[in-house]
């Protein structure tokens, strides 16, 4: 066992290792195996198969082990086998593994509603509910939305992400893998342009303006007063981690808010720490109708919530909402487990410190590297966007390999983008200074070497 300054135990050894026939044996005889038997439709970007995982450390099944600068996109911020919730899981699992809040209810769930609608944006009167994935919360959030304001458009942005479902499908920007051939899609979903200032014809746009240039679009196109909800992460994920300017988010819920149109901030990659504070909205002070969670919410169980104004989510009537298995009791107390680490490590104090640690090496790097397009992000969810030197024409080619060179050091990196040309950091906000460190060292060595 290791212990960092910050007091977070690792049971563990913080450290990477790859042997020279990676992928091992195991493995590869287990992707044989796979792919007699799984669908080719689920891809993996890791062609190794997981034996254990801690802190900032995963462990194959061949003894390699590699730092893991994605938790499992976003979803093990307190780390994979947090020692919290793992024994609140072996607690909960028991007693009842399931029993249907629909049939008959438990306190966990009261209590992670409880979580929710304190941590949650606003002062507002609150109500929650649970479900199983971020879809699902999409999906209802958009029902409770259409239900409560009589109207049918949504409006989401360029580069968006939402999820797989047949409407999160339609909400969703990027065709290919997402949506390609899986059509039709569900109606009334109206598509804006987003404020990506990298990417901007007009560098010099503000926030303001470029809200002013969605807000003109929907009035003309779709009239304000049809549009049922506005639908935003506030930092975009899979389209490529994009930050939009300064006054962008404030003004669009402002004038939501002027139309009655429902403003719901999918919060299901950016929640929970990601960005040094509990939501990304924070850092604008904007405070949603409703906002949809997920990944980061419960330590890895799966488990999803939406939380939003009591006058909203009150108007459902009863069974309106739910599912069978929304709420698992294991996974609230996974979730209830999660937040006390959370709060107990104080991960947005930690999310801040990797963010001062790795923007600042990500810059200078981008100094010397001009592939290197841009460097954004917020707390410990960060980026590069790769280019073609000395432009801005995306470099999808370079980003696959330098993650390929990543992997083979022992550092598990995920990309994105709408391009395909964006690395993204999503470390465990429970990494250790030098684990974090030496990822990014292999990164910027990735990087030289390809460019
Ligand atoms: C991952 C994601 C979703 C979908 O979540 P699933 O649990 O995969 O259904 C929705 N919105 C955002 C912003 C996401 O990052």
């Amino acid at each position: 066992m290791t212990t960092t300054a910050h007091d977070i135990t690792y049971r563990l050894e913080q450290k990477r290792r790859v042997q020279a026939d990676f992928p091992g044996p195991k493995s590869v005889a287990l992707t044989e195996r796979r792919k007699a038997v799984v669908a080719a439709g689920v891809a993996s970007s890791v062609p190794v198969f997981v034996a254990d995982a801690d802190g900032g450390i995963i462990h194959d099944v061949d003894g390699n082990s590699f730092i893991d600068l994605g938790s499992g996109i976003a979803v093990t911020s307190v780390g994979a086998s947090d020692p919290a919730v793992v024994g609140a899981v072996k607690e909960a699992v028991e007693h009842f593994t399931h029993s249907c809040f629909m049939v008959t209810p438990y306190e966990g769930y009261v209590a992670v509603a409880e979580q929710l609608n304190r941590l949650t944006p606003g002062d507002h009167e609150k109500r929650t509910v649970l479900f199983n994935s971020g879809a699902e919360a999409v999906e209802n959030a958009v029902k409770v939305a259409r239900l409560a304001t009589g109207r049918d458009a949504v409006v989401a942005f360029d580069h968006a992400y939402h999820g797989r479902t047949n409407l999160t499908m339609a909400l969703t920007a990027k065709a290919m893998p997402y949506k390609t051939n899986f059509g039709p899609f569900a109606p009334e979903v109206y598509r804006m342009p987003m404020s990506y200032p990298f990417r901007e014809e007009n560098p010099a746009i503000t926030g303001a303006e470029a809200a002013k240039r969605a807000i003109t679009m929907i009035e003309k196109q779709i009239g304000g007063e049809q549009v049922a909800a506005i639908i935003i992460e506030p930092i975009q994920g899979e389209g490529g981690f994009i930050v939009p300017a300064d006054g962008f988010l404030p003004a669009l819920a402002d004038w939501a808010k002027d139309k009655g149109i429902v403003f719901i901030a999918d919060e299901v990659q950016s929640g929970f720490c990601r960005t040094g504070e509990w939501f990304a909205v924070n850092h604008e002070g904007v405070v949603p109708d409703i906002i949809t969670m997920a990944k980061g919410i419960a330590g890895g169980m799966p488990l999803s919530a939406i939380t939003g104004r009591a006058d909203l989510l009150d108007a459902v009537h009863p069974g309106g909402l739910g599912g069978t298995y929304g709420g698992n009791p294991v996974a609230c107390a996974a979730a209830l487990a999660s937040i006390g680490s959370m709060e107990q490590y104080d991960l947005n104090g930690r999310a801040k410190h990797i963010e001062e640690i790795a923007l600042g090496k990500l810059r200078e790097l981008a100094t010397e590297q001009p592939v290197i397009g841009d460097v954004r992000g917020r707390g410990a969810m960060l980026a590069i966007e790769l280019v073609q030197a000395g432009s801005k024409e995306p470099n999808p080619e370079l980003t696959k390999a330098v993650a390929a060179a990543c992997l083979k050091e022992g550092v598990i990196i995920l990309t994105c983008g709408t391009y395909g040309n964006v690395i993204r950091l999503l470390p465990p906000l429970v990494i250790s200074d030098e684990l974090l460190l030496d990822g990014l060292a292999v990164l910027a060595a990735a990087i030289k070497a390809n460019a």
